[in-house]
């Protein structure tokens, strides 16, 4: 299963989880136990450093950046 970047709503909590998309809603913030998260747009691989700057120009489709692009309308990918 593709590993993805969740925020907790609750307490601004960042966390990685192992899960399919179907299983979204069972996804709990292991840090306050809240089920209020949002998955966000994020590659697999992208380490932590300034990925989230470049996940967003990537969900615009103009990825100039990011080779595994998170929506696959890269044309560098
Ligand atoms: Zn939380």
């Amino acid at each position: 299963m593709p590993l993805f970047d969740f925020k907790c709503s609750d307490c601004e909590n960042d966390f990685e989880a192992l899960t399919s998309t179907a299983r979204i809603d069972d996804v709990e913030c292991p840090k306050c136990g809240s089920k209020h998260v949002s998955r966000k747009i994020s590659t697999f691989a992208v380490g932590r450093g300034g990925s989230s700057k470049s996940a967003s120009s990537c969900e615009t489709g103009t990825c100039p950046y990011v080779s595994p692009c998170a929506n696959g309308m890269c044309n560098l990918n």
